[in-house]
């Protein structure tokens, strides 16, 4: 089969064709600039096509990259008929949907009740899932949800400690995101370190522009570090993660700031580039603490140390850890970020093997023989995982 997966955004659109024997993608890509002018970078066998086309809105993106996907020059099917279903990413799939499923009027009438609780992204993955189905009708879709895997969270780890009807009124909980990241790397770690997943202790870390930490035991999530928005948790690129709510009231009356606007600043202002001064890329902050940038290491020591309390906590959550797990672009490919987190983790039994810590970007035991505890780089990759469940679904 091939699955076409979707990644639509409020401005941008990402993806990719795979094959379901292989598991590989067949073509990669992005629009970017949506509602501005547009742009649509295609990636086929390493090569690099970029179209400077005009993409007013994402109905006539979603046909570009048809065009793209079929074009004689550089495409890589010959009709769209070659398309057996679509899988794609939503991010809020609330309380309501606690598995991937085939997209109907339904489903579409659920994902839109979940708009108040992702408004920046839930219409944008709706907008994306109703131009597909107008441009490809009578092609199988399924929705594969951010938030799903963490539906098995008990509600000791799920509720906020505030007044009972803000749940019973808006379902204001904690729901989680990266889902799909945490699910599959999870699962693989497992098979990677031969644990029964349906018995192990797992905590996987999630580090990326955004970042959150799992705690994964018998297969299951039981608690994570984003909630009820991706803004809670660690400190991340650009993300406060968690602060004193307090500090809201006190810069808005210092400042006199709207809501937004300190939402804004927590959001897009926070975290390491806030911290630093320097960028919410790790990147750059490494260059930075290499020239003795003071801000820098001070910023990227806040960022590890959060990871550490958290793994900590769901150590303490599960009453025990077998393998804790990096992923996603700093998990996957910082050797530093992994070592400074671990060095904080003798208490688990845990030791870190310098020269198995020493790879980029791909799966990995960097733990010792004897340490008590596996530490292990897996590369996550949710679109495989949209694709794996848009073929279980309708294969
Ligand atoms: P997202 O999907 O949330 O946008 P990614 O998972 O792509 O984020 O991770 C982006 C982060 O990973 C950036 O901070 C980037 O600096 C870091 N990163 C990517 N590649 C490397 C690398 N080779 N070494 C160190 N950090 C890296």
């Amino acid at each position: 089969m091939k699955v076409l997966v979707i990644n639509c955004g409020s401005s941008s659109l990402k993806y990719q064709l795979i094959d379901s024997v292989t598991e590989q993608a067949v073509a990669t890509g992005i629009c970017e600039r949506i509602g501005i002018d547009g742009r649509l970078v295609h990636k086929v066998n390493g090569e690099k096509i970029t179209l400077d086309i005009a993409l007013p809105e994402h109905e006539t993106a979603i046909g570009a990259v048809l065009d793209a996907l079929t074009n004689k020059e550089y495409g890589v099917i010959a009709s769209l008929n070659e398309i057996d279903a679509v899988g794609h990413r939503v991010v809020h799939g609330g309380e309501h949907f606690t598995k991937s499923v085939v997209i109907d009027d339904e489903v579409i009438r659920g994902i839109e009740a979940c708009s108040d609780l992702a408004p920046l992204h839930n219409p944008a993955n709706l907008i994306g899932i109703n131009a597909c189905r107008k441009l490809m009708p009578g092609v199988p879709m399924v929705a594969v949800f951010d938030t799903a895997f963490h539906q098995t969270m008990p509600h000791k780890a799920y509720t906020y400690a505030i007044p009972k009807e803000y749940y019973e009124n808006y379902k204001i909980r904690r729901y989680g995101f990266h889902g799909t990241s945490h699910s599959f790397v999870s699962k693989r770690a497992a098979e990677v370190a031969g644990l029964d997943y349906n018995n192990s202790k797992i905590i996987v870390c999630h580090l990326g522009n955004g970042a959150s930490v799992t705690a994964v035991m018998n297969g299951k999530s039981v608690d994570t570090s984003m909630g009820l928005t991706p803004l809670e948790g660690l400190a991340m690129g650009t993300r406060s993660g968690d602060i004193d709510p307090a500090i809201v009231e006190f810069i808005a009356k210092k400042e006199n700031k709207t809501i937004d606007e300190i939402m804004n600043i927590l959001n897009k202002k926070s975290g390491v580039y806030g911290m630093s001064g320097v960028s919410s890329d790790f990147r750059d902050l490494e260059n930075a603490v290499n020239e003795g940038n003071q801000f820098a290491i001070d910023a990227t020591e806040v960022f590890v140390y959060k990871v550490v309390k958290y793994i900590g906590a769901y150590t303490a959550a599960m009453n025990g850890v077998d393998a804790i797990v990096f992923t996603a672009g700093l998990g996957e490919n910082d050797k530093i970020i992994r070592n400074s987190i671990c060095q904080y983790l003798g208490y688990l039994g845990i030791t870190i093997d310098q020269d198995k810590n020493n790879v980029r970007g791909v799966e990995a035991i960097v733990s010792t023989d004897d340490s008590k505890v596996k530490v292990m780089a897996i590369p996550t990759n949710e679109e495989l995982a949209i694709a794996r469940d848009t073929v279980a679904l309708v294969g």
